[in-house]
């Protein structure tokens, strides 16, 4: 186990962990958001980040520092947490953003992190190479042998009790990101962060981000905390925490603010197009848009500053609530819809449900049923690999109706989108309670064929009829010829004759 780094509780692969700064002497709660920055320009100072935003921890860029005298001179004389006035964590970057900006820089991993000891830094940076997407895999390849020799090369420096970040490099080929997950996992090191996501995000390509993702994280360990480099819009946290990232960056609190741009959790707006504000922050409770479009435009960036700020926080903390009541795959598909790019984003979630299955709780509070991606979820694949060591002997009735008074069956199962066929037994189980909407969507009926399916391959000599309430047809087909399908109506009217039947025949029998 990676010692500075527990993990507390659990929804999908996402988390509620500790990350142990041992040089900070503090213990950082994640999923964790690290506003970014800029030594250079002051929009929200450190200290009101930790008073007023609760900020634990925070991200600088020891390169800047390092390039400037006046910066340089005062981080090494007084360090970095007086320089900033921030008390809790301080993680540095090392100067790789300006490389893949700029295509080079002057200095070294070995030289950059002596630096970042110097000037007090908490948690490290390497100089790795953010390796952009699309590129052709001989230069992701080269780069990510660069990247790896960083991380060997801050292994072997001395660097006491402050951490270091081993980055997950790879471009867009998922099976380099896994090498490099797997990689950096073998390190001693200890903070993961997934590099060279940015471009992806801003050109909302968030399937791709989540097959770089969930790449990096079948190569990394699960005790690992995993950090999305540069991505901080409240509309992805949802997505990129359920597939199990710990820490979060925004630099788009400031960036955005600068261009009049309003974060909300369902995209961004610009202050020029608003006459409201969807907010109930400290700043759209005190200022209408109007307020805000009379203000200067320092004035305007660092109050729309603080809005991006504070709603990234507070979705953060929905987030966290959301694993603690087990409905974080309910909020994934509500920020799902704010965008089609980011329904595409949910939908490749599903392409990893195996993956996710793994780490996802067995028991959970509630399943909602809110779309039709939800018959994708984990819990009815999980559903279905249960149904391989159920056994179904004799006569089985599988029904969306009661039980049967007769005994004409030996046993009777019920049926219920989108899981598929189970033992009575079960129905009080996660997530068996599902709450499923009357009106259910082809993708339901289908994935319970599938179970219907599933449960007739496992059990052949069983003889299985299947009573559904108007199934579509894209659904029965699903259903093996050797299963009879009635209609539930028709079977409830033949039971009832029979019951009668048999009644009159026992007054008889008087
Ligand atoms: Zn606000």
């Amino acid at each position: 186990m990676r010692d500075h780094f527990e993990i507390r509780d659990g929804d999908l692969a996402g988390r509620i962990g500790r990350l142990e700064v041992p040089r900070a002497g503090v213990t950082v709660e994640t999923p964790a958001l690290l506003p970014v920055v800029n030594p250079n320009i002051d929009t929200i100072p450190p200290a009101k980040l930790e008073s007023e935003f609760g900020a634990e921890i925070l991200i600088t860029n020891s390169y800047i520092i390092k390039k400037n005298d006046h910066l340089r001179e005062e981080a090494l004389d007084v360090g970095l947490h007086e320089m900033l006035d921030f008390h809790g964590a301080i993680m540095t970057d090392s100067g790789s953003f300006q490389l893949a900006e700029y295509g080079e820089i002057d200095t070294t991993t070995e030289e950059i992190l002596q630096f970042q000891h110097d000037i007090g830094t908490d948690i490290a940076t390497p100089v790795d190479i953010p390796t952009p997407p699309d590129v052709d895999r001989e230069q992701a390849e080269e780069e990510l042998e660069v990247t790896k020799q960083a991380i060997a090369d801050a292994e072997a420096a001395e660097t006491g009790d402050m951490l270091l970040n081993a980055p997950v490099q790879g471009s867009t080929y998922p099976d380099l990101r896994e090498e490099a997950g797997r990689h950096a996992a073998a390190s001693d090191l200890d903070v993961f962060p997934v590099g060279a996501v940015v471009p992806m995000m801003n050109a909302y390509r968030y399937a791709d981000m989540v097959d770089a993702v969930a790449a990096a994280k079948r190569g990394l360990t699960v005790d690992a905390p995993v950090h999305l480099f540069g991505a901080g819009h409240p509309m992805m946290l949802a997505l990129a925490v359920a597939l199990g990232c710990d820490l979060f960056d925004s630099a788009a609190y400031a960036l955005y603010a600068r261009d009049g741009r309003y974060l909300t959790v369902r995209g961004t707006e610009h202050l020029e197009d608003l006459e409201y504000f969807p907010c109930t922050c400290p700043i759209c409770t005190e200022y209408s848009p109007d307020d805000l479009r009379a203000k200067g435009s320092k004035r305007q960036e660092k109050l729309l500053a603080e809005h991006n700020l504070h709603v990234t926080f507070a979705e953060l903390r929905r987030i966290k609530q959301a694993i603690r009541d087990g409905d974080l795959m309910e909020l994934v598909e509500e920020r799902a819809r704010s965008h089609p790019a980011m329904l595409d984003g949910y939908r490749a979630l599903l392409d990893h449900v195996d993956q996710l299955e793994r780490e996802d709780p067995a028991s959970k509070g509630a399943f909602f049923y809110a779309s039709n991606e939800s018959a994708h979820r984990p819990e009815v694949v999980r559903h279905h690999d249960r149904l391989d060591r159920l056994t179904a002997e004799g006569d089985v009735l599988l029904t969306e109706g009661g039980t049967p008074s007769n005994d004409e069956y030996d046993s009777v199962w019920r049926v219920v989108p989108p899981f598929g066929p189970f033992p009575r037994a079960l129905s009080e189980t996660y997530p068996l309670t599902a709450e499923v909407p009357e009106r259910l969507d082809r993708d339901a009926y289908e994935q319970a064929a599938r179970g219907v399916a599933r449960l007739a391959d496992e059990n052949p000599d069983a003889s299985l009829t299947l009573a559904h309430d108007d199934w579509p047809a894209s659904a029965l087909e699903l259903v093996p010829g050797s299963v009879t399908t009635e209609s539930l109506a028709a079977v409830t009217e033949r039971l009832a004759k029979e019951a009668m039947a048999d009644g009159s025949a026992a007054d008889t029998d008087e």
